[in-house]
């Protein structure tokens, strides 16, 4: 696969993240207009909705791209996600007749400002990274007993908040919560002491399943309608006495930021590649018919308040043990219903060198070994004022697959009570 020529310039640049190639679907506004659904080619966007109202573009539903949202277009079906997709290339590449009648439609994106680029159904969080479970369980647990007795057999999760997630540059208050220190008598109330980032993709579910209904693993990968980079943060001291037994609440449930961009999966076609080895055999509904995982660079940087930004980790998505298919045929197989708008977290990625960690917990090993920025300052979790931002791509013949980037700042915790 090459990069494929279009008459947007900018677009043809082999560092631009947004070629013709990728099409990636995202809601936006300009001073003065209401967001609406946008597709990004180059430094531009694509105002999807103006191009339906010149009939440039004709959808069984009228009127689905006029919406702040991409769920309309979702429930449409996977035979009108190609369609829509095919229909962009014909008037974005390089001689397309109709040029001239879609140039007005082109918004620079340095004059948009990004939303959320759907309604989030639900959102849940898996832990099937096993770099990252193997770190975690050897600090927690030991490395004898460091992965659980059902994580080669089960892509773990848990049910988090679809009203926290916020698109990539939002602001994110640090949160309060209930802590104990271990010689402590008496757990505390205050601001969250280890705060800290989880580097993950997430998979968007685009149509729906029925209540009580399994799916197979190869149903579950049509319904992925595209991909985001996703930033699970994680107040660690909040986590450590409020999980047992049921799992993370409130450390998880304040703040998940999302990239602006929906990648799709045609997209990403070029760059599928298989889960590693099983060491152990899946149960059969688990399965997997092909190579669903993908081949995407991830990188995580760090940005001290106005001071330059370091990288902190570098791994990649094909580093997971369970694909987002896989853990979609999970969520379904007792029968819970699926819904479009869903998000599933891949759960944090790292891969098996210490620069490949996607999360402070592991890089600073629990706060014992700090990191230090290129600018002097060391750090095991993250302080006020902070910037960590996510970046992903997948690296084509002279093209990427880029995700553009996920973002947030920390803001000091709000005093209460
Ligand atoms: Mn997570």
């Amino acid at each position: 696969m090459a990069l494929i020529k279009s008459w947007v310039a900018s677009a043809n640049s082999a560092d631009t993240p947004f070629p013709l190639n990728n099409l990636p679907y995202g809601v936006f506004s300009t001073p003065g207009t209401e967001p609406r659904c946008g597709v990004a080619i180059g430094e531009m966007i694509l105002d999807v909705a103006a191009c339906e109202m010149d009939g440039l573009i004709t959808l069984d539903a009228d009127g689905a791209f006029d919406l702040p949202f991409w769920n309309d277009v979702m429930d449409l079906g996977p035979e009108v996600w190609q369609k829509l997709r095919a229909r962009l290339i014909e008037l974005l590449s390089e001689n397309a007749p109709e040029r001239d009648a879609v140039a007005p439609h082109l918004v620079p994106q340095a004059e948009a400002e990004m939303h959320m680029p759907m309604l989030v159904a639900e959102y849940t969080d898996f832990y099937a990274g096993r770099h990252h479970a193997t770190n975690v369980g050897t600090m927690f647990r030991g490395a004898e007993n460091a992965l659980p007795p059902n994580w080669l057999h089960i892509p773990i999760g848990y049910n988090g908040r679809a009203s926290s997630v916020v698109v990539s540059g939002t602001d994110i208050i640090r949160p309060n919560g209930q802590t104990k220190a271990p010689d402590a008598e008496m757990p505390s109330f205050g601001p969250c002491k280890r705060l800290d980032i989880e580097l993950e993709m997430g998979a968007i579910v685009g149509t729906s399943t029925v209540l009580g209904q399994p799916i197979s693993v190869a149903k579950a990968d049509e319904m992925i309608f595209g991909y985001v980079l996703l930033n699970d943060w994680s107040a660690r001291d909040i986590q450590a006495w409020e999980y047992q037994p049921l799992g993370p609440f409130q450390a998880k449930a304040f703040a998940t930021s999302i990239s602006p961009w929906i990648v799709t999966k045609p997209a990403l076609e070029p760059f599928r590649t298989s889960t590693p080895a099983r060491e152990k055999d899946l149960l059969p509904y688990l399965r997997e018919p092909g190579p669903m995982l993908y081949d995407i660079e991830l990188g995580v940087t760090m940005a001290p308040a106005g001071k330059d930004a370091t990288t902190i980790a570098r791994t990649n998505y094909s580093q997971m043990y369970y694909s987002a298919a896989q853990q979609l045929a999970h969520h379904a197989s007792s029968g819970c219903a699926m819904t479009a708008g869903d998000l599933l977290g891949s759960g944090t990625i790292s891969g098996p060198e210490k620069s490949e960690r996607g999360s402070l917990l592991e890089l600073s090993w629990g706060g014992k070994e700090p990191i230090t920025l290129d600018t002097g300052e060391t750090r095991s979790f993250i302080e006020d004022g902070d910037t960590l931002t996510l970046t992903g791509a997948a690296k084509g013949d002279g093209y990427q697959i880029g995700f553009g980037s996920c973002t947030g700042t920390i803001l000091p915790a709000i005093h209460f009570p």
